[in-house]
C-alpha cells in the first residue's frame, strides 16, 4: 500500500486510524480458492473474529465466502451483512446450550465441541444435524498461546472419544453432517496439516451422513522479513489429492472447508498513529504515540511483531527507537526498531494490522476506540466512526 495514500488518509480522518485494503483481501481469498480449484466443492468460511466490521463481512459475502463465527453476536453480524444462514458455521467453545439453540433457530450450521452438550442437543433436537469439532492432538508449531490442538487444550472433542460420539448418535438418533478440526494459529509445515487431515478422514468414515470436512485454519502469513508463511499452493496440491481420494472412498462429493482469519485480512490492514512525544532516556529513545494496548494489543498479548515505519518521513535517516503507547501500563509495540527518524507529530504505520487488532480493541483508560476506513474499488470509506465521550458513558447509570 502506498505510504502517501496512507498519510493522506491519516490527515483526512485523523489518527489513530485503521485502514483496510479490500484488494488485498480479495487476492488472498483467491490464492486459497485457486490452490483448491481441483476440488469440486470448496467453501472458505472467513473467521469473523479476526476483523468483524459489517463492511468487511460484506466484502467476503461478495466473494462468495462463508463465515466462521464463535458467538451469536457474530452470527447476527453475518446475517446483517447478507449471508445465507447456511453459509455461516457457528463454532463456539464453552457457551451455553441455550445460545447454541438460539443460533440453531437462525438456520446456521452448528459445530459442537464437547460431549455433554452434544448429548443434550441431540436429545432435544435430533432432527437438527450438527458438525463435531475433533481435537486430533496434533501440536501445531509456534506460539503455545495460539495452539489449540494439543492434548490439554480446552478445544474440541478428543479423537479418542469418537466411540463415545457414536454412542450419543445412536442413542439420540441425531445426525453428524460434518467433522471439524482447528489445530491453532501457526501451521509451520504442511506435513503436520496432512497428518491431522488423515485423522479427520478416519473420524468421518465412522459416520454415514457427512456432507463436509472442515480443516479449520492455521495458515500463517509473514509479519517480518524471513518469516515462514504457509505454502498454500503446495498444501492445495497435496490435500486435494488426499481429499478427492477420500470422497471416492466415502462414496460422495463432500465439501472441503477452511476457516482462515489471519491469512485473509492480516496483510490488508494498516494502523496509523501520531507521535505525541519523543523521550531520550539513558538507555533508549522512546517514541510515544496516541495509542496503546487499548487499540493494538497483539505485541503485548502474544509478543507479536508488527513492522513499523514512519510514513511522515519516508526518506529520513534510520535510527533506533522503542515505540510505546500512552496507556498506564507497559505497552510496548516494539523495542530497538530501526525506523526513519521520528519527529513530533509524525505518523507511524503498523503493518499486518487487519487481523485481531481492531477486533481486540477496548476502552481501557476510558479512551476512544479508533475509526476504521476501508479502501474499496479505488475509493476510501469511513466504515466506523471514531468513538466519543457519549460512547464511554452510554450504558452507565449515575445512581448516587
Ligand atoms: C480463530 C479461529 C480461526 C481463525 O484462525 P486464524 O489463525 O486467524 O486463521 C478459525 N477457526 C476457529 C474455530 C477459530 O477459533
Amino acid at each position: 500500500m502506498d505510504r502517501k495514500v496512507l498519510l493522506e488518509l491519516a490527515n483526512k480522518y485523523d489518527s489513530p486510524l485503521y485502514v483496510y485494503d479490500t484488494e488485498k483481501i480479495k487476492s488472498q481469498y483467491e490464492r486459497i480458492t485457486n490452490a483448491f480449484s481441483k476440488v469440486k466443492n470448496v467453501k472458505i468460511n472467513y473467521a469473523t473474529k479476526a476483523l468483524s466490521n459489517v463492511n468487511i463481512l460484506k466484502v467476503f459475502n461478495n466473494l462468495n465466502s462463508g463465515l466462521d463465527t464463535v458467538s451469536i453476536q457474530e452470527v447476527k453480524l453475518g446475517l446483517l451483512a447478507g449471508f445465507d444462514p447456511q453459509d455461516i458455521i457457528y463454532t463456539p467453545n464453552g457457551v451455553s446450550l441455550k445460545e447454541i439453540e438460539d443460533v440453531a433457530k437462525l438456520g446456521v450450521k452448528i459445530n459442537i465441541d464437547n460431549l455433554s452438550i452434544l448429548e443434550l442437543f441431540g436429545q432435544k433436537h435430533p432432527h437438527i444435524p450438527v458438525c463435531v469439532r475433533i481435537n486430533p492432538h496434533i501440536m501445531a508449531g509456534g506460539n503455545s498461546k495460539i495452539s489449540v490442538g494439543h492434548i490439554d487444550s480446552k478445544f474440541g472433542i478428543s479423537v479418542h472419544q469418537v466411540p463415545h460420539i457414536k454412542r450419543v448418535v445412536e442413542n439420540t438418533g441425531m445426525h453428524i453432517n460434518g467433522v471439524h478440526m482447528h489445530t491453532g494459529s501457526d501451521i509451520l509445515d504442511i506435513e503436520t496439516f496432512l497428518r491431522a487431515s488423515e485423522i479427520l478422514f478416519d473420524v468421518a468414515k465412522q459416520f454415514k451422513d457427512i456432507e463436509f470436512l472442515d480443516f479449520g485454519s492455521g495458515f500463517k502469513v509473514p509479519y517480518k522479513k524471513g518469516d515462514i508463511s504457509t505454502n498454500i499452493e503446495d498444501l492445495g496440491k497435496q490435500l486435494t489429492k488426499k481429499f478427492n481420494n477420500f470422497c471416492k472412498e466415502y462414496g460422495r462429493d463432500l465439501t472441503l472447508m477452511f476457516e482462515p482469519g489471519k491469512f485473509l485480512v492480516s496483510e490488508a490492514g494498516y494502523f496509523l498513529a501520531t507521535v505525541n512525544v519523543i523521550k531520550q532516556t539513558t538507555s533508549t529513545v522512546f517514541a510515544g504515540i496516541d495509542s496503546g494496548l487499548n487499540h493494538l494489543i497483539r505485541p503485548m498479548f502474544y509478543d507479536s511483531y508488527h513492522h513499523i515505519t514512519n510514513i511522515s518521513n519516508p526518506k529520513g535517516k534510520e535510527r533506533f527507537y522503542s515505540v510505546v503507547g500512552y496507556i498506564c501500563e507497559t505497552d510496548t509495540f516494539g523495542t530497538n526498531r530501526r525506523i526513519e527518524e521520528i519527529r513530533d507529530e509524525d505518523i507511524l504505520c503498523f503493518e499486518n494490522a487487519g487481523a485481531y487488532c481492531f477486533s481486540m480493541a477496548s476502552n481501557y483508560n476510558s479512551r476512544f476506540r479508533p475509526a476504521e476506513v476501508m479502501i474499496h474499488e479505488g475509493k476510501d470509506f469511513l466504515i466506523r466512526k471514531r468513538e466519543t465521550f457519549e460512547d464511554i458513558i452510554r450504558n452507565q447509570e449515575v445512581v448516587i
